[in-house]
Formats: C-alpha cells, sequence, structure tokens
C-alpha cells in the first residue's frame, strides 16, 4: 500500500456523489472519477466521467442516427479486467444511456446547460479476491483525455490514487 495516499476527504466526496443534490454539482470537464471496493469475494468498480469527455459534446442528439452513435459511444465505457489469477465473474452491470441522459423532447421543451455525467457500475465474484494485484480499465485507452481520480477501499486498508491520461492500470498492491 506504500504508493497509496490517504484522502479520506475524498473518499467522503466520492460517497456523497451518489446524493442527487450533490451529483448535480458542475463537474470538471478532463476528471474522471473511479472507485474500486473490495469486499468479501466481491469487486465493484465504479466509474463516472463527464458526458463531454465521453462523447465530445453536451448537446442532445439531434435526431435518430445520432441516437445511435451517442450509445455505441456510451457502450465504450466497456468492463474493468481484474487480475486473471483472481479468477473474477461479472455478475451485474449498469451503465447510463442516452435515454436517462436525453430523455425524450416532448418531455422537455426548454434547451438548457446538460453537463450530465455518464457513470457506470461493475461487480464481479471472484474466486481469490486476495489474489487481485490490479484492475485495468481498458476504455481509459480510448478516452485518452481524462485524468481519472480512484479511490481504493480494500481489505487492507483505504487509499487513492490517481490516473494520468492515458494510464488505464489501477494496481491493488
Ligand atoms: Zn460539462
Amino acid at each position: 500500500m506504500k504508493k497509496f495516499v490517504l484522502l479520506e476527504s475524498l473518499v467522503g466526496l466520492l460517497l456523497l456523489a451518489g446524493n442527487p443534490a450533490v451529483a448535480a454539482e458542475v463537474h470538471q470537464h478532463g476528471l474522471a472519477e473511479a472507485a474500486v471496493v473490495v469486499e468479501g469475494q466481491s469487486l465493484t468498480v465504479s466509474f463516472r466521467a463527464p458526458l463531454m469527455d465521453i462523447l465530445g459534446t453536451e448537446q442532445p442528439p439531434v435526431d435518430a442516427a445520432a441516437r445511435v452513435r451517442y450509445e455505441d459511444r456510451l457502450k465504450q465505457v466497456s468492463e474493468p479486467q481484474p487480475s486473471a489469477q483472481a479468477d473474477c465473474t461479472l455478475s451485474h452491470e449498469t451503465r447510463t444511456g442516452v435515454a436517462v441522459l436525453f430523455p425524450d423532447s416532448h418531455q422537455h421543451d426548454h434547451d438548457h446547460e446538460h453537463h450530465a455525467d455518464v457513470e457506470a457500475e461493475w461487480t464481479f465474484q471472484c474466486q481469490s479476491p486476495d489474489r487481485l494485484t490490479d484492475v485495468t480499465l481498458p476504455f481509459l485507452a480510448t478516452f485518452s483525455g481524462l485524468t481519472t481520480e480512484v479511490i481504493l477501499l480494500l481489505p487492507a486498508g483505504q487509499g487513492a490514487l490517481r490516473l494520468a491520461p492515458g494510464d488505464t492500470r489501477i494496481p491493488l498492491e
């Protein structure tokens, strides 16, 4: 754990982010947040990034074709890869979709600044969680402009680290 800097205030911020009132706060383009939580055999990886950095825009899609393009782009926030020797299997996955980000225009008749976030969460069940040495987020190679602040809640303790742009690997030891 020597590389980790304890940043309990950051952990608090991230936990608060589940509160819609706080989530509405304007984000910083170029800055993403991730959390890796290991509890028993369960590994949960969550990720949140400004829509601007994933789609290159925060404007609603102009037509059906644009909606499809947006959805394809969001799907590129693909599942993380835990270190193979931990033998982890994905058991649950959620990701913000276009329908949530841009509800039907009939219900939203005014234009407004979006500043929305893309959020995703993956849960794995691991046969050997003690052999987890890292988790890779392959999509950070695609969205290579993002700096990602990572919170770690591990059996060995809490920590935080920062992934530089293009860096995909979160070390857990
Ligand atoms: Zn924004």
